[in-house]
């Protein structure tokens, strides 16, 4: 995946994912991190940096962990989003940030939970301290669990 909300927000590096994460990204895109930048910053997202998507790794890369849902090609990891004045908010500065860099990545955070299975990000633990993880994977019976973190 390359790009997402009609093309005008790009994903660096491209991110490899299954088919049923492509619309979800793209409506987290739309619908979340596109309004939340315009109402925080008054400008568009021009860039998402992806800090990790396919790779086969078990979970935390800990050996002998389950294999994580980036092993396949179920999840996504967002480190910072550069707007269009080339600003970039980073996960990592940002989550304890300025006012409105804070009020941008919770309201994009929040708004993931509506789009994946599972969000987990700075206050889930250490391991997430710099980005917004995000699957699909099905938890629960029937898929109904979901986990928001
Ligand atoms: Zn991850």
């Amino acid at each position: 995946m390359v790009a997402a909300n009609g093309g005008r927000v790009r994903l660096k590096p491209a991110a490899l994912l299954r088919c049923p994460m492509i619309p979800q990204v793209d409506r987290w895109v739309a619908t979340v991190i596109e309004p939340a930048a315009r109402r925080n910053f008054g400008i568009s997202v021009a860039e998402i940096k992806v800090a990790g998507s396919y790779a086969c790794r078990p979970m935390n890369n800990k050996v002998g962990g389950n294999l994580s849902e980036h092993g396949h090609a179920n999840a996504l990891d967002v480190s910072a989003f550069v707007l269009a004045d080339g600003r970039r908010i980073t996960v990592k500065n940002g989550w304890r940030g300025s006012w409105s860099e804070r009020a941008f990545l919770r309201a994009v955070h929040k708004g993931a939970c509506a789009q994946f299975s599972t969000v987990l990000g700075p206050d889930y633990d250490s391991n997430h301290h710099d980005h917004f993880h995000v699957d699909l994977m099905r938890r629960g019976r029937c898929g109904e669990r979901r986990v928001c973190k």
